[in-house]
């Protein structure tokens, strides 16, 4: 066990819908009904790392940043829409293994570690990702414009 250490990071995903727009008019739920609308699913039932992309750069885990430009790299918005939107989350992570190459095949921490991060630099941005699903909670969605 480690002592919590409570961080705030962006993460992107994709948005079928308007939800969280200011002109939409919610639903008695707030979120569509998509299953496969990232954002929704998060709301609904927060993260699940099974979720993630195949081949992702660190294998299984829900992959946030303190960066939001990073973040944003991520947003995919499907309605025609001129909002995206980003969570801000919480993330417990005390002892990060920093990582300086890819493995496409993790799907847990090491042994000693809780999370595991690329501290970026140069051209890329930090990551972190945490490989247990009660490590991660959404706090915000933020709405945004972007050009
Ligand atoms: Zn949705």
């Amino acid at each position: 066990m480690f002592p919590a250490n409570e961080r705030r990071r962006w993460h992107g995903t994709k948005r079928e819908c308007t939800f969280g727009d200011p002109r939409t008019t919610p639903t008695a739920s707030g979120s569509c009904k998509s299953p496969t609308c990232g954002v929704c699913i998060v709301m609904q039932r927060s993260f699940h790392k099974e979720k993630s992309a195949p081949g992702s750069m660190f294998g299984k885990g829900v992959y946030t940043s303190g960066t939001s430009s990073k973040s944003h790299g991520y947003v995919k918005q499907v309605a025609p829409d001129r909002y995206h939107a980003m969570l801000m989350c919480r993330v417990l992570a005390a002892n990060a293994k920093n990582l300086t190459q890819a493995d496409h095949n993790l799907v847990a921490a090491p042994a000693g570690f809780d999370s595991l991060s690329a501290p970026g630099g140069g051209p890329s941005y930090d990551e972190l990702l945490v490989c247990d699903n009660n490590q991660i909670r959404p706090l915000y969605l933020v709405v945004y414009q972007s050009t």
